[in-house]
């Protein structure tokens, strides 16, 4: 199976390279020369997206946001031979996702979009989730690929269903991160020792992925970015990127979310102060500290 890869950033690069550790046959653009270079060891690299989709059987892109997803579906769609499939990992807006499934269709092509969760780490390591929305017939196309690339694989509904269940996780992450950190802040004043305030909500109603598996206090619970000075893991500017899309998506059906509108709120004032592509999400304990 003959497949093309746009978009070789931090996550493109590694689940491309793990499709060509595989077997297939992938041939890789990004407008990035650096990142080809890099990725011509076991790639072959195009010129261009319409010579990296022409005569493939499935067309992956992973791609920064919704406006550079439909630029490359614009030139994509149209190179790509009938009955081929184009899967969009990116996390975009759901309206995107819709537009583009309506491009595929109108080409007479099948598609998917299947965005991920577990960051660089699942990436490399083959372990994503994909959270997929489309045709079951695209997914059963797609379905050898995705299992070389995750672990998960979850059939959400129709399209635009993938980046919904997306948008929804990532709200939750937000606000349970920022509230966590509140609760760290709040055990500090009351002079309750950190890491029995992490033995007792890890193991009590109050636990969460972002306490468990990704407690933002440094020498608490597992290994997490706090560990390693707040690198990312997972940047601010993804955060606030994925609760604005949630804020999109809950205006475009009147879904109060006031929650998740004031974890935008708090993470678009921390990436202010930080360099928010290079700082964790999680770093947002260190202002939620302040008195
Ligand atoms: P990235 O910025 O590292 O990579 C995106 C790549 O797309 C860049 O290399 C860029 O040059 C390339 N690109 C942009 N426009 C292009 C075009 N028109 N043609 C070809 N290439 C183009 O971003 P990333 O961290 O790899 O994230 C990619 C997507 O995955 C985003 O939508 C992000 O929200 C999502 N995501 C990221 C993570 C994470 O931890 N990094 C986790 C889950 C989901």
């Amino acid at each position: 199976m003959k497949i093309g890869f746009i978009g070789l950033g931090n996550m493109g690069a590694p689940m491309a390279r793990n499709l060509a550790d595989a077997g297939y046959d992938v041939t890789g653009f990004d407008l990035e020369p650096d990142l080809c270079r890099i990725a011509a060891d076991k790639l072959t690299i195009a010129d261009d997206v319409a010579s990296a989709s022409c005569g493939r059987d499935i067309v992956i892109t992973m791609l920064p946001n919704g406006l550079a997803v439909r630029d490359v579906a614009t030139e994509a769609i149209p190179a790509m031979q009938k009955s081929a499939c184009f899967i969009d990992c990116s996390t975009v807006d759901i309206r995107t996702a819709t537009d583009v499934a309506t491009m595929i269709d109108s080409a007479g092509l099948c598609g998917l979009d299947a965005p991920v969760s577990g960051g660089v780490g699942g990436a490399k390591a083959g372990t994503l989730t994909f959270m997929v929305g489309g045709s079951l017939e695209a997914l059963r196309l797609a379905n050898p690929l995705l299992d070389v690339m995750g672990q998960q694989i979850i059939h959400c509904g129709d399209a635009g269903a993938g980046q919904a269940a997306k948008i929804c996780n990532n709200m939750i992450l937000g606000a349970t991160m920022i509230v966590t950190c509140e609760a760290f802040a709040l055990a500090d004043n009351l002079g309750l020792d950190r890491q029995k305030l992490f033995d007792v909500v890890s193991t009590s109603s109050g636990s969460s992925w972002s306490m468990n598996s990704y407690c933002p206090v440094a020498g608490v619970g597992p290994k997490t970015p706090a560990d390693n000075d707040y690198k990312p893991g997972f940047s601010t500017a993804m955060m606030v990127k994925d609760l604005a899309l949630a804020q999109d998506a809950s205006k475009m059906t009147g879904t109060g979310t006031s929650l998740g509108k004031a974890a935008l709120t708090i993470y678009e004032d921390f990436a202010t102060t930080v360099d928010a592509a290079n700082e964790d999400f999680s770093a947002i304990l260190t202002v939620i500290k302040q008195p």
